[in-house]
């Protein structure tokens, strides 16, 4: 049978309609799709350990002495305890949701288990191991559990898939090939899932094919999108006024900051250029983006013209425009949401039709509306995480030669500046609004949390007391129920409802991204006025949330977060008259690099350098295949770690362009359909 990359995955061998419909549902479709499920780890078992390192994952024949399992409803986790005897001494082995493994595992049977040894406190025990029945064979690849299909299926399915297809011509030019030395598709993927039992070179550069080839696309777009949209005429022009800053400042009642005044001049230059302004304001959690960019709205409103301020959450388009209402009157503010009535709708998008100067507050996803804005001259998008070309692309296109302001609180690093954006001025605003002191940043271990919330209660009702004013505390747990691969995670069903019985007295409500937006905008409403003074979350509270009485943030398994997650989160608290406070309480099994990041965030308290850090910590060692949050939607590749590989597809994509021919089929293909979306995006 010949099987095609592009072929639907039920052709494969052993997937019936059941199967086929769960990966389908996973977003795997086809063959091709099926063989990009990269491992996300692999198990180095080539031999075994020789003794017990702590910290270090290794491989370890044993026997079994005992059994033991039971189960938690609660958590729906059930536990097998393993009693296990080994050369360097009696290990305990804990295996979570793996219940038919019991049938298999027998008083006095010989097993290999491959894990991180605990020591601690005395005993040895090992967390959440991969248990072996039988030697394993070197390196045991790890796949992530997809659409419900057990790892060890999907690992059985891929293998049957590579024997099984037909290999297509080569992607990629010779040249391309041999002078950036990169391996051919069937090698590529051979070697990724272990399928070439007797290799013995480095897996890692494999991954570099894909690495490239991404970042090759790309580049061809970036490229494809500067040719063709580079510079858009400025539709609208302003008179330069004379005192638009302290216009501002007079409306947001404070001076703007050296960095928001600069920033401020900046778009004022840009306005006054024949080409549309596209400018990216960046800062810091705090630093002050919104005045500066509600400066550039007030600048296009005074010449009567029309505005749309797009947030990333319906939550935050509407704390915006109740800000907006003091800085433009209540008038010419608009909120345009996916919970406007549509009596509302009819009459906002009428006074739109009409040409009357408005700020219009929503979501991104107003710039997919078919929503004819006349005199659209300022778009401002806020808190924009992501840069992909294609969503650059589709914003200059819809925003059709009006000026475009983006601003982030993801610094992005210098050199990946300049490769992603020299089309693109950027803005930094490196100060802070007067009087902001730093989050003390505090790391609890597990073992402490009872205790720490006994004091939270505590100090709740003594500050009420003695303030009259309702402290504000954040609580983020990491997940809204238990959930594979770690079940033991804080998450909001178990541990946040036990904390909200517990600080019941304070006020206190569950908010997750599954809470309805109109219950959730009555509890943030309450939050903020102090009916509620303790909001249980998720990271929904991540971004841009701004309630200046919050002064206490508490991060649950706060090991699991990254540094730019933490960073954000600890900028909810601290923002008014009183100094904020984080406490980042670490998990009983946290790893090495979650402990790590959990001590460079309590001294460090710059976003930049934190951004930094993160980079510095990513590069080397980290599992290839991985996703990292980064500023970019990349699968395979991260420009930052991966810096090389993306550099060197910059310089072949300009090649490619500058020769004007297709070398390959596939790039033609790429090429051609890249040319029309822009078109379409732009011109229709
Ligand atoms: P960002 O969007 O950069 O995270 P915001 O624009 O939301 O920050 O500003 C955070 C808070 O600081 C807001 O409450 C805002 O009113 C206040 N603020 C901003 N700039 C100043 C300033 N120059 N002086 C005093 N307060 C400021
Ligand atoms: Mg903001």
């Amino acid at each position: 049978m010949s099987l095609k990359l592009d072929d639907p995955v039920s052709k494969l061998k052993g997937v019936g309609p059941a199967y086929s419909a769960a990966l389908a549902a996973a977003g795997v479709d086809t063959v091709e799709e099926l063989l990009l499920q990269f491992p996300v780890d692999y198990l180095d078992c080539r031999r075994e350990a020789q003794r017990f390192i702590p910290e270090r994952p290794g491989l370890y024949a044993a026997r079994v002495v005992s059994v033991s399992s039971s189960r938690n409803f609660r958590r729906r986790l059930s536990t097998i305890r393993l009693d296990l005897s080994t050369s360097f001494g009696p290990v305990r082995a804990l295996v979570f949701n793996q219940p038919w493994l019991l049938r298999q595992l027998e008083k006095g049977g010989r097993i290999w288990v491959f894990g991180r040894v605990d020591t601690t406190n005395g005993n040895a025990v090992m967390p959440a191991p991969r248990i072996f029945l039988e030697p394993p064979q070197s390196m045991v690849p790890v796949y992530r559990e997809t659409g419900g299909i057990s790892r060890g299926r999907l690992s059985r399915l891929i293998q049957v898939a590579l024997t099984a297809v037909e290999w297509p011509a080569e992607t990629l030019p010779d040249w391309i090939l041999k002078k950036r030395c990169l391996p051919g598709l069937r090698r590529s993927l051979e070697r990724i899932h272990l399928a070439d039992k007797d290799a013995d070179d480095l897996i890692e550069p494999y991954f570099d094919r894909f690495r490239y080839i991404e970042f090759l696309v790309f580049h061809l777009e970036l490229c494809l999108v500067r040719q063709l949209l580079g510079n858009i005429p400025r539709r609208f022009s302003y008179p330069r006024p004379t005192d638009l800053r302290i216009d501002l400042e007079g409306r947001l009642g404070f001076s703007l900051t050296s960095g928001q005044a600069h920033a401020l001049n900046e778009i004022l230059t840009d306005t006054e250029k024949s080409t549309a302004m596209q400018r990216l304001v960046q800062g810091d959690v705090g630093s002050g983006k919104t005045a500066v960019a509600f400066g550039a709205l007030l600048l296009a409103i005074q010449s009567r013209f029309q505005t749309a301020f797009l947030a990333p959450t319906e939550m935050l388009a509407r704390q915006h425009a109740q800000r907006a209402k003091r800085v433009f009157g209540e008038v010419a503010v608009c909120l345009l949401t996916g919970s406007t009535s549509a009596a509302e709708r009819r009459r906002i998008e009428a006074r739109i039709r009409d040409r009357e100067p408005l700020v219009v507050f929503g979501t991104h996803a107003l710039l997919n509306q078919r929503l004819a804005f006349p005199r659209l001259a300022m778009v401002v998008i806020d808190e924009q995480q992501r840069f992909g070309v294609s969503q650059r692309a589709a914003l200059y296109g819809k925003s059709r030669g009006a000026d475009l302001l983006v601003t982030t609180a993801t610094p992005i690093p210098r050199t990946l500046m300049l490769a992603l954006f020299h089309d693109l001025s950027v803005s930094t605003i490196r100060d802070r609004p007067p009087g902001r002191g730093v989050v003390l940043t505090r790391v609890l271990d597990a073992g402490r949390r009872d205790a720490f919330y006994n004091w939270l209660a505590d100090r709740l009702g003594k500050t009420l007391e003695k303030e009259r004013v309702p402290e504000r505390v954040f609580v983020v747990l990491p997940r809204i129920r238990p959930t594979e691969p770690s079940p033991d995670t804080a998450c909001l069903e178990i541990e946040g409802r036990e904390l909200e019985k517990r600080l019941k007295t304070y006020g206190t409500a569950l908010l997750s991204g599954e809470t309805p937006a109109l219950e959730r905008e009555r509890l943030l409403a309450d939050f903020r006025c102090g009916r509620l003074q303790v909001l249980i979350a998720t990271t929904v509270v991540e971004l841009g949330i701004d309630v200046s009485e919050a002064t206490v943030m508490v991060v649950e398994n706060a090991d699991r977060f990254g540094l730019a997650q933490l960073h954000q989160l600890r900028g909810r608290v601290g923002r008014g008259r009183n100094p904020g406070q984080c406490y980042l309480i670490r998990s009983e099994a946290a790893s090495e690099r979650g402990r790590q990041r959990l001590e460079i965030m309590a001294r460090e308290h710059d976003g930049f350098r934190l951004a930094e850090k993160d980079l510095e910590m990513r590069g080397g060692g980290e599992v290839a295949g991985q996703r990292q949050a980064g500023c970019l939607d990349f699968r395979f590749g991260d420009p930052a770690r991966d810096h090389e590989v993306f550099l060197r597809a910059r310089e072949d994509a300009k090649q490619i362009l500058i020769a004007d021919s297709f070398p390959t089929p596939w790039l033609k293909e790429v090429i051609l359909a890249m040319r029309a979306r822009i078109h379409r995006i732009h011109f229709s």
